[in-house]
């Protein structure tokens, strides 16, 4: 090849891997503006990039905690971390429902919609508290392994890390062999993040390509409205929390997890980003490997602040569209089943849209909301996944920070790759 030829290739090469990601991602977009369905010749390569991380969810989960835990072998900072976890991801997320509906009533997007309402549809039930807390136990770790249940796979490791550090001498084997498998993921983690930028080319070109302009304008303020909102509460209550909390910069902390929400906007799926999360927060901000493994795939299953926004603004839009006032014990109700549907919600593509349905008949508002929604949704939930990894990832940086789990030299450090 001639030097004209391979200088792009040299010039590519040498961008940082963020950079690689978001070129990616913009030339994503741009191909699925350009050839519409067409795009979706590319969707083999998004579905191998996709296959890639979720190949190493349930392992890297599992063996990072274990790991993770050992290496803090004081029990009573492991009850201080979980308390301070569980915290920092109830307060975020109530903040998160009240900008929702507070974007949602300030913008009105369902003014003037005169929608009228069948009452035919059923309402959804939702799993009562303590069937969700018997749940959380496995009763045989191989089939939670197999299903992927990532709440029980936690529990199980938490139980072994725990019961090896009690152990002590006769346990130092097997603490060498997570660490080394640990180690090992992380590497796999690193490897298949190469093909990050590729992935997320083929999935964005496909879901824009899929989504034309006749399917978005009708709705286009109501998509505004959340996309606004998810913005402002990330540059907010993380940004302010990040900086008056935790005294970091935020701007190096968006860099640094740059990939992670590349990945989360294009995949819809927190749990599917997972491994990237632990390698942002880990290579990236310095957080230390016991509490990125803690924080990081709890979080993915029940942190879920953009998806506690967008159940706030649509529950507002929903209400404007169909005509009903909603009295102050309904924003109540709202804002109170909003953050228990988030923390419901799986980290998987559309599952904000079936906890909307559990939202709205709360406060009795019309099931056809989920119905008027629907084909939109996949675009909502670009923001919405987004905003649940940045979330996890900022509390991680904030219990890392308390807890002097954090690098400051790492997450000062500009990310070069
Ligand atoms: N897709 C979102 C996530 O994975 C969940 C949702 O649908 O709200 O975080």
């Amino acid at each position: 090849m001639s030097q004209s030829t391979t200088l792009p290739l040299r010039l590519w090469g040498r961008l940082p891997l963020w950079q690689q990601i978001l070129v990616g991602l913009a030339l994503g977009v741009a191909t699925g503006v350009l050839f519409k369905n067409d795009a979706q010749v590319l969707a083999p390569i998004g579905s191998l990039f996709l296959n890639a991380i979720k190949m190493l969810i349930v392992p890297l989960v599992f063996v990072s905690l274990v790991a993770g835990i050992t290496s803090m072998a004081d029990t009573r900072k492991l009850g201080r971390i979980s308390v301070k976890t569980i915290a920092i991801y109830l307060i975020t997320t109530a903040f998160a429902v009240s900008i929702g509906l507070l974007f949602g009533g300030l913008f009105g997007p369902g003014e003037g919609m005169h929608m009228v309402a069948s009452g035919a549809d059923e309402a959804k039930q939702a799993p009562s508290l303590v069937s969700i807390l018997v749940g959380l136990v496995p009763s045989n770790p191989v089939t939670a392994f197999a299903e992927g249940n990532i709440l029980q796979i936690i529990v199980f490791a938490i139980g072994l890390g725990v019961s090896m550090n009690l152990v002590g001498e006769k346990a130092a084997p097997v603490v060498k062999l997570f660490d080394g498998l640990a180690e090992t993921f992380y590497k796999l983690t690193d490897l298949v993040m190469r093909l990050a930028p590729y992935g997320v080319f083929a999935l964005i070109a496909g879901v824009v390509g899929s989504h034309g302009a006749e399917v978005l304008l009708p709705l286009a303020g109501v998509i505004g409205v959340i996309y606004l909102a998810s913005i402002a509460h990330v540059l907010l209550v993380y940004g302010g929390l990040l900086s008056l909390l935790a005294r970091l910069n935020p701007l190096r902390f968006f860099q640094g997890i740059a990939p992670a929400l590349a990945v989360a906007f294009s995949t819809s799926s927190s749990s599917g980003t997972l491994p990237v999360s632990i390698e942002c927060a880990r290579k990236n901000l310095g957080v230390s490997e016991g509490v990125a493994g803690f924080v990081l795939p709890v979080g993915a299953t029940i942190n879920m602040d953009g998806t506690a926004i967008y159940q706030g603004v649509l529950a507002l839009f929903i209400a404007q569209a169909f005509g009903v006032d909603l009295n102050a014990s309904q924003y109540l109700m709202i804002i109170l089943t909003a953050t228990l549907a988030s923390i419901g919600t799986a980290g998987v593509p559309g599952a904000g849209l079936i906890m909307l349905g559990l939202v709205l008949t709360s406060v009795g508002l019309p099931l056809e909301g989920v119905a008027l929604i629907a084909g939109i949704d996949r675009i909502l939930d670009m923001a919405r996944t987004t905003v649940n990894v940045a979330g996890d990832l900022m509390t991680s940086a904030l219990v890392g920070r308390s807890e002097k789990e954090l690098d400051l030299e790492v997450y000062n450090r500009s990310t070069k790759e």
